[in-house]
């Protein structure tokens, strides 16, 4: 680094702690409540109105913050969910491009007794509920970050903070948004993305890859109709097994691995090495950190090879169903068609274009028992692999992860898909990147019992504080 920096690390870090505890911890207590799901969970999403609550809690928030020369605008295109952009002026020199959404995931059953979705609930260093850790506490760290960088003596570049509105739907509003405000976001020398995991609360987690993705539903037809089965059985085929016979020739039903080669691709070997650290360091949690059911185990072994497993290796996983009744309501009949839902986890490099075609060919070609089968793909997106890491990135993380955690950061790839990274990676070839969150062990982002921990949230806002300063002696 060229000068030395003027920030008060100290007086930033005991500041970061009281804007979380004074003005954080109550908004996103308010926010936990409104059930912004994504569009894609809530197609009336305009009428219920719940995102622009949200849009509009973040929005009279930010306009208040004492930051100098932050311009607040909630920008709308026709048909499109809403996006928040904020412009602060700094140094000179490339912009730094900060990402969150406050879109929702829907609610899931199994919350503990006492906790829910809507119900924001502070226990300890956690405050439950759906969508505090992912993500709405990004907008208000983003700006804390960068509040806490001019109070403190520090410098920072022009920062554009986007939050956009639906991110759990795979992004599909941004992209125009992007094209839109392509001239005001200008060039990007960083992205700093909120939006993601952690191995542990200990230290700074810095990804260094994302998953991409594929879905679809995939439908089989045998009949026109139901029918008795003790009457039809034995003539006619049942569609659950002629959809288990497609779902062999995608994926092999003993070990999980899928069959299709666009799938697979090589692993660069620095992720390979990175794996074996970050093994150690998190132990038996690569795998204890999921709620096992006493005496199960996982599909992969070997701490290395689970880090790789959830973030190099595709997968696939059935996540709906449809043309089953609930157990309590089920007769003897063989049912005319079974359909489910199928959800892809692709490697960073594979393409989700080529993944999908191949797929279409794969289940279309011979039906079993000439059945109906059909399937509908959804919109995929690729994952993202960071480019080499550039030294004062890698410095601003070390010193500011020791100074706030008391630990050297950690540089793990993550298993989940954030499409606007895949974008960005695209569109600004030489930026870095910093994505990290607070999605630690336990904190379910897409399941019951979400919740964010609150000294992580705040270590790690200090720490984006010293990167932002950090910037402006690159
Ligand atoms: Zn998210």
């Amino acid at each position: 680094m060229s000068n030395p920096s003027n920030l008060d690390t100290q007086s930033l870090s005991a500041w970061v702690d009281s804007i979380w505890e004074d003005e954080i911890v109550p908004q996103l207590t308010d926010y936990i409540r409104i059930p912004a799901l994504s569009p894609l969970f809530d197609s009336e999403w305009e009428e219920s109105g719940h995102l622009e609550a949200a849009v509009q809690q973040v929005e009279a928030w930010s306009q208040a913050r004492p930051i100098a020369g932050l311009e607040v605008e909630v920008v709308r295109l026709p048909g499109r969910t809403p996006l928040i952009m904020m412009e602060i002026p700094g140094e000179p020199g490339d912009s730094v491009l900060m990402y969150g959404h406050i879109d929702k995931q829907p609610e899931m059953k199994g919350w503990r007794e006492d906790l829910g979705p809507w119900k924001p609930v502070l226990e300890g260093d956690k405050l439950y509920g759906r969508g505090g850790a992912d993500d709405g506490y990004a907008p208000f760290a983003s700006l804390a970050a960068i509040e806490a960088v001019q109070k403190h003596g520090g410098k920072h570049p022009r920062c554009v903070v986007l939050i956009e509105a639906s991110e759990e739907s795979g992004s599909p509003d941004l992209p125009a948004y992007i094209e839109h405000l392509s001239g005001r976001i200008g060039q990007v020398g960083l992205v700093v993305c909120l939006d993601s995991g952690a191995g542990d609360y200990d230290r700074l987690w810095s990804t260094t890859s994302l998953r991409g993705m594929v879905a679809g539903d995939l439908k089989v037809k045998i009949l026109r109709e139901g029918v008795h089965s003790g009457d039809a059985s034995g003539i006619v085929p049942s569609s659950f097994r002629i959809l288990r016979m497609i779902l062999d020739r995608i994926e092999d039903p003993q070990t999980g691995r899928l069959l299709l080669d666009c799938f697979h691709v090589e692993v660069p070997e620095e992720r390979t090495r990175q794996a074996e650290s970050v093994a150690q360091v998190m132990g038996e949690s690569t795998w204890s950190q999921y709620p096992f059911v006493e005496n199960a185990e996982p599909m992969t072994v070997g701490g290395p090879n689970q880090v790789l497993a959830r973030t190099w290796a595709p997968t696939l996983s059935i996540t709906g169903v449809d043309g089953l009744p609930p157990l309590s309501t089920a007769g003897n009949v063989l049912r005319p068609s079974t359909s489910v839902k199928l959800s892809f986890r692709l490697p960073p490099t594979a393409d989700w274009s080529e993944c999908t075609q191949k797929l279409q060919e794969v289940i279309r070609e011979s039906a079993p028992y000439s059945a109906e089968v059909s399937f509908t793909p959804e919109k995929g997106a690729n994952g993202w692999n960071a480019s080499p890491l550039v030294s004062w990135l890698e410095t601003a993380l070390t010193e500011s992860s020791i100074r706030h955690f008391g630990a050297p950061p950690a540089w793990m790839g993550e298993g989940g898909t954030i499409p606007f990274m895949g974008m960005l990676g695209d569109k600004f070839p030489d930026a870095q990147f910093l994505i990290t969150g607070v999605l630690g062990p336990h904190s379910n982002a897409h399941g019951p019992n979400e919740f964010i921990h609150l000294p992580t949230a705040k270590k790690l806002t200090a720490c984006v504080a010293e990167v932002l300063d950090a910037a402006t002696r690159a």
